[in-house]
């Protein structure tokens, strides 16, 4: 517990992955442009900072979980950003889904100054924060990996090493990729069951243990589509978000995604709505709209 923990970024998943820090008895220093859930986390004996140079002049090591590669930059690289206070010795730990391009630029900046970069990015949702069961996957240096384990092992159970610094970026807008594309596939074959006069929930029942199972049949259905409550969880403006780094990938490797591209698209039709804030899970109205059913909901499992 010897390590003083700053955290940056205190929203869906921020907030309970900052509190289990603090619960298993770290010093954590916290900061977000919002004030409420600092105030939520300091009642827990979290300490406020006024920027995050400040949470990094005070932190041995420093984790963000931010919305976008955008906000990500700006917090390490702009006025009083990370980079201004970050001190020799320490990691910085990127948890958010972020582009792998900017993760190796910090990481480059910062090995200039004594720091080490892990990109640790998260699956699991925020049921998962809250019962310090995500998947952390994680990039960069295994020996940084080693000395970071038990800080790690406190928001996740199954944490596992991929490489370069990068790599688990990559890996995490891959995986989000193949998400969309079975949210979409799974909200389909459901609505076309339904077109057809098949009970939703017995469908998800039988399909759950066949070969069309998947998470978003099991868990996206079962917590978002079957009680029709689209509250985020993980909004469809964040899925994008990830959906475009996979494509800049492909672009930049000279390689044709063909699904994901299609894919990103639809997802697109649900902004173009005014839905981007809502769980991406909504996908499902595309598709009951489409072929005109009626609205899917069914019982839990
Ligand atoms: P969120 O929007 O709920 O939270 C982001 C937090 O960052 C907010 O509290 C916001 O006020 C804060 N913030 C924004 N700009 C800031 C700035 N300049 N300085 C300090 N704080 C700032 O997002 P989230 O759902 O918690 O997702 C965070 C990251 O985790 C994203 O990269 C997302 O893709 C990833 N992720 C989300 C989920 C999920 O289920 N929600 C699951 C896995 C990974």
């Amino acid at each position: 517990m010897g390590d003083v923990i700053g955290f940056i970024g205190l929203g869906i998943m921020g907030m309970p992955m900052s509190k289990r820090l603090r619960e298993t008895g770290y010093e954590v220093i916290v900061y977000d442009i919002s004030s409420e859930p600092v105030e939520k986390l300091v009642e827990v004996g979290a300490k406020k900072s006024a920027s995050p140079k400040d949470v990094a002049c005070r932190s041995d090591v420093v984790i963000s979980m931010l919305p976008t590669p955008t906000i990500t930059k700006k917090v390490i690289f702009g006025e009083d950003g990370v980079n201004a206070g970050i001190r020799r010795g320490s990691v910085y730990i990127d948890m958010s889904t972020s582009d792998p391009l900017l993760t190796s630029h910090i990481a480059e900046v910062f090995e200039e100054k004594g720091v080490r970069t892990l990109d640790a990015p998260v699956s699991g949702g925020i049921k998962g924060a809250r019962e310090g069961t995500l998947t952390i996957m994680v990039g960069g240096c295994r020996a940084t990996f080693e000395r970071v384990k038990d800080v790690l092992s406190c928001m996740g159970k199954n944490i596992m090493y991929t490489g370069r610094v990068g790599s688990a970026h990559t890996l995490k807008v891959i995986n989000n990729m193949l998400l969309a594309m079975n949210m979409a596939a799974t909200s389909e074959a459901l609505a076309l069951g339904v077109k057809a006069g098949i009970e939703p929930t017995m469908m998800r029942d039988i399909m759950s243990v066949s070969s069309g199972r998947s998470y978003a049949l099991e868990v996206k259905v079962r917590d978002f589509v079957f009680p029709r409550n689209f509250a985020p969880g993980f909004t469809v403006d964040l899925l994008n978000k990830d959906i475009d780094i996979a494509l800049n990938l492909g672009r930049r490797l000279g390689t044709p995604v063909l699904l994901g591209n299609s894919i990103r698209q639809l997802y697109e039709s649900l902004v173009a709505k005014g839905q981007g804030g809502k769980d991406a899970s909504i996908i499902i109205t595309f598709f009951e709209e489409m072929m005109h059913t009626k609205k899917i909901k069914g019982k839990p499992s």
